[in-house]
């Protein structure tokens, strides 16, 4: 290859829910969509009889009739035993207790949490192929900053099944720190607080020299934006006095208030009309102030890890000079406002929360692929 010849490297976020694929072009780092346009890939594989995989959104509407073989968020079980599963005897799937990880039996034969992330991964990597219009050199792919070794190495094998050159892992709060370039300063203490559908996750990093290390983590692995989905459901069962729903009703309702709670992000107040299959009609108003009233418990219930990870790392609030806000769910403005209120600082979120991780990994991936 020609010595300026630009070499192709991906930074990929494999996330619980979604994944997405960023590249660096022009200077400029950007995610690559999919030949629909899409961003976000639903980290979702349907095995079929044949042998053959459905991946993203071609797997997402047999979450419900074939859940056996629709293997949703993998990410939990990747470097992980049976044991090590929480409720797993709730999940869908035949689990094979086998010594090491975990193995599924499926329609399509035994499969290992690593050949399901290595789907995902080679539809990304095709995804990004197609896009660039080209091989690609290596990857960055991110995984949560408390992720342990088997996890880690589980995370490497998925991408060289995957066809994947591996430059290497970076941890989630990281690549978003990247993202925002905060790694340009010589030192600082950041914060990142990562708000999403089911999780939320705390990281205090420090930069020495140019070099991010993880000072602490925390979280609530069940606390995220389903959770405000569901408040607000249940205020309007109440508001509107609903007799006791279907699962049809719930479902529609449950819809509903999660448009609801994402338009209120950028309206004062917002409309909730439905009709429902039991004859009842929904109309309803509700602006932020009921919105944040009825929610503020849920925003404190971040808090509690907040605290307990600066005091794990031997840190005030006034020893953290940034925050970054990673996450959909940090789209709402009471999540803004409670953060910027705890660490007395304005947190940077002018990237789209969604994007901030594959964004940084795309970076890095960059920098290591000589750019
Ligand atoms: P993630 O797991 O990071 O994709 O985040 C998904 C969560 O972000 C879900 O709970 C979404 O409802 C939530 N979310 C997405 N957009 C918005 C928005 N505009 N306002 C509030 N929450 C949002």
């Amino acid at each position: 290859t020609a010595p300026h010849q630009h070499r192709l490297a991906v930074g990929i976020d494999l996330g619980t829910t979604n994944s997405l694929v960023a590249t660096v072009r022009n200077s400029i780092p950007e995610v690559l969509n999919d030949e629909a346009g899409r961003s976000l890939l639903p980290s979702i594989v349907r095995y079929l009889p044949n042998g053959n995989a459905h991946i993203g959104y071609k797997a997402q509407s047999a979450q419900t009739t074939d859940p056996k073989n629709t293997i949703v968020s993998v990410k939990r079980f990747m470097g992980r035993g049976l044991k090590d599963i929480a409720y797993a005897e709730n999940l869908p799937y035949d689990f094979l207790d086998v010594p090491g990880m975990v193995q599924l039996k499926t329609v399509a034969g035994v499969k290992s949490p690593v050949e399901i992330s290595a789907e995902i991964l080679a539809t990304l990597r095709q995804q990004a192929e197609d896009a660039l219009g080209d091989d690609l050199v290596g990857a960055v792919i991110t995984v949560p900053a408390y992720f342990d070794d088997a996890q880690r190495q589980a995370t490497k094998d998925a991408a060289k099944l995957a066809g994947l050159n591996v430059l290497r892992l970076l941890n989630e709060p990281t690549a978003a720190a990247i993202a925002y370039g905060l790694d340009n300063a010589s030192e600082g203490v950041y914060a990142v607080y990562d708000l999403g559908g089911g999780t939320f996750d705390i990281s205090v990093l420090k930069l020495t020299k140019g070099v991010f290390e993880v000072l602490a983590t925390g979280g609530d692995s069940a606390l995220g934006g389903d959770d405000f989905d569901h408040r607000l459901f249940c205020w309007i069962s109440e508001e509107a006095q609903l007799a006791p729903l279907s699962d049809e009703d719930t479902r529609v309702l449950m819809v509903k208030a999660r448009e609801a709670k994402e338009l209120l992000s950028t309206h004062a107040e917002v409309s909730i009309d439905a009709a429902l299959s039991s004859g009842e009609q929904v109309h309803l108003r509700l602006t932020t102030a009921i919105f944040d009233q009825i929610t503020q418990h849920l925003v404190a219930k971040t808090l509690t890890p907040t605290r307990k990870a600066l005091r794990d790392a031997d840190l005030s609030v006034d020893d953290v000079d940034g925050v970054v806000l990673v996450g959909g769910a940090t789209r709402m403005p009471s999540i803004r406002k409670a953060v910027g209120a705890y660490f007395q600082t304005t947190p940077l979120a002018n990237i789209d929360p969604d994007k901030v991780v594959a964004l940084g990994a795309a970076i890095q991936a960059n920098l290591l692929a000589g750019n």
